[in-house]
């Protein structure tokens, strides 16, 4: 195994259950994740569905992370994580209670059939940039743009709207 840690992002997000709850969760679990550091959680924003119109709002996230496994192994700790926290598989950008995509990992370009990295969509999404912006505005994407430029010249019509907390805070 590749003793390299390398920096990443992951973009979490999700529709169902109580939203907040679910990211907190979905963090807790990256954290017991070996060879998965949590370094840095961006806020939480309210993001307009992509998808299928019809659809409750989703909240989402950013994680920093420092990878010390393959990005594919990633993929496979990922996708189990989801399942036990009890994601079902479902329509196309339908409804789901957590998604986790990789959506960077520092110097890894990689085009398989079940894993691009970095994610495809993610220069093309408020819902990624909006968040990633908050910790790596500076950072540098395939296009050869930064997260700040990319977010300037974006054409998106979904509303991106920070989070405002609405339980009492513990
Ligand atoms: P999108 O990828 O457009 O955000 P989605 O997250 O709703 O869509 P999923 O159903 O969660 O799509 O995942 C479909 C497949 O995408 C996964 O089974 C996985 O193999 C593949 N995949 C390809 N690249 C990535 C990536 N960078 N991160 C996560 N999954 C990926
Ligand atoms: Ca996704
Ligand atoms: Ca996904």
């Amino acid at each position: 195994m590749a003793s390299e840690v390398k920096r990443a992002f992951l973009g979490l997000g999700t529709n169902q259950g109580r939203r907040e709850t679910v990211l907190a969760e979905a963090v807790r679990r990256l954290r017991r994740i070996e060879g998965v550091t949590v370094r840095r959680v961006s806020p939480l924003f309210e993001t307009e569905p992509v998808g299928p119109p019809d659809q409750d709002w989703y909240l989402n996230a950013v994680v920093e992370i420092e990878l010390a496994v393959l990005a594919d192994e990633l993929l496979i700790l990922l996708k189990q994580l989801e399942k036990d926290m009890g994601r079902r598989p479902s329509q196309r950008w339908g409804p789901r209670l957590i998604d986790i995509d990789i959506l960077w990992v520092e110097g890894e370009t990689l085009s398989m059939p079940h894993l691009t990295v970095p994610h495809p969509q993610m220069e093309e999404r408020a819902f990624v940039l909006v968040p990633l912006a908050t910790l790596a505005p500076d950072m540098v994407l395939a296009s050869g743009r930064t997260v700040v430029q990319t977010l300037a010249a974006l054409d998106d019509p979904h509303q991106v709207i920070p989070y405002v907390r609405t339980g009492s805070i513990g």
